[in-house]
C-alpha cells in the first residue's frame, strides 16, 4: 500500500481513519481504493444478487475468448519471471484459458443453463423432498481460487416435481461462476423457486473457501454455512424437520 501520495480527495469517515489511511488531514486515494478492496474481498460481500456482468459479456464467442485469455495468462505468468519456453510451463496459458471457459466459469453463460422438465406430481407426494450434501465447487470472485463445500436443497412440491440430477445440475450451473457464496446460495434458490413454481424452497451452504484456508488468515478448519429459507422453510416447525433430515448420518453403499 502506498502512503506517500497525496490527495484531496476526502471520502466520508467509514471507518478507515482508523486503519492509518488519513494523511496530513487528507485522504490518500489510492490507498483508501486498495484498503476498501481488500476489505470488500475479506468480508466476501456480494454487491447484488445477480452476477455482475456487462451487456457485451458474450458478443465474443468461447474460442475467441481462449484466445485472448491465453494471450492475457502468458503476460502474467511472464510478468511473474516465469520462462515459458520451458516444456512445463509452456502450455498452461492455453490450459487456464480453456479451463476457465469451458470448465470452472461455464456458468456465466445463459446458454449453459440446465433446462429443467417439470413432471407432474402423480405420487401426491406432499412432503419435503431433500437432495443432501450436494456436491460445490465454486471459485470465490475476490481471489479467483476454490470455494469447496456440500449444498443442502429441499423443497415442498406445489403439484409438479424435478428430476432429482437437475437438482446437482442447477447447484453445478450457478457454482462455475466467480461467486461469494452468499450470492451462490441466493441464485440456487431463486432458480428452483423458478422452476418448482413454489416459494417453498430452501439451500443451505456449507463450505470452505481456499481464500481463508491458503492466504490471508490462513484458517484451514473454519467453514462458512449460508442459507435461505423461502415460503414454508421460514415456519420454525418445517425448519426444524429439515435439520433433523440433515443432522441423520449420510447414507453409505
Ligand atoms: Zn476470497
Amino acid at each position: 500500500m502506498k502512503l506517500n501520495g497525496t490527495s484531496s480527495n476526502t471520502p466520508s469517515d467509514n471507518g478507515l481513519k482508523a486503519n492509518g489511511v488519513h494523511l496530513n488531514g487528507h485522504y490518500n486515494a489510492q490507498a483508501v481504493d486498495e484498503l476498501l478492496a481488500d476489505e470488500i474481498g475479506e468480508a466476501h460481500g456480494a454487491s447484488s444478487i445477480d452476477t455482475p456482468m456487462r451487456p457485451d459479456a458474450f458478443d465474443l464467442d468461447d474460442d475467441l475468448k481462449i484466445d485472448l485469455i491465453e494471450e492475457h495468462f502468458r503476460e502474467i505468468m511472464s510478468v511473474l519471471g516465469l520462462d515459458l519456453t520451458d516444456d512445463s510451463l509452456k502450455g498452461s496459458p492455453r490450459r487456464v484459458a480453456k479451463m476457465y471457459v469451458k470448465e470452472i466459469f461455464r456458468g456465466l453463460n445463459p446458454a449453459n443453463k440446465p433446462q429443467s422438465t417439470l413432471f407432474d406430481n402423480k405420487f401426491r407426494y406432499n412432503e419435503m423432498l431433500v437432495e443432501k450434501d450436494i456436491t460445490v465447487q465454486s471459485y470465490c470472485e475476490h481471489h479467483f481460487v476454490p470455494i469447496i463445500g456440500k449444498a443442502h436443497v429441499a423443497y415442498i412440491s406445489s403439484g409438479k416435481v424435478i428430476g432429482l440430477s437437475k437438482l446437482n445440475r442447477i447447484v453445478e450451473y450457478f457454482s462455475k461462476r466467480p461467486q461469494v457464496q452468499e450470492r451462490l446460495t441466493v441464485q440456487i434458490a431463486d432458480e428452483l423457486k423458478r422452476v418448482l413454481e413454489t416459494e417453498d424452497v430452501a439451500v443451505i451452504i456449507d463450505a470452505k473457501h481456499l481464500c481463508v484456508s491458503t492466504r490471508g488468515v490462513h484458517d484451514v478448519n473454519s467453514s462458512t454455512i449460508t442459507a435461505s429459507y423461502g415460503g414454508k422453510f421460514q415456519e420454525e416447525a418445517t425448519r426444524q424437520e429439515l435439520q433433523r433430515y440433515l443432522a441423520q448420518p449420510g447414507v453409505t453403499i
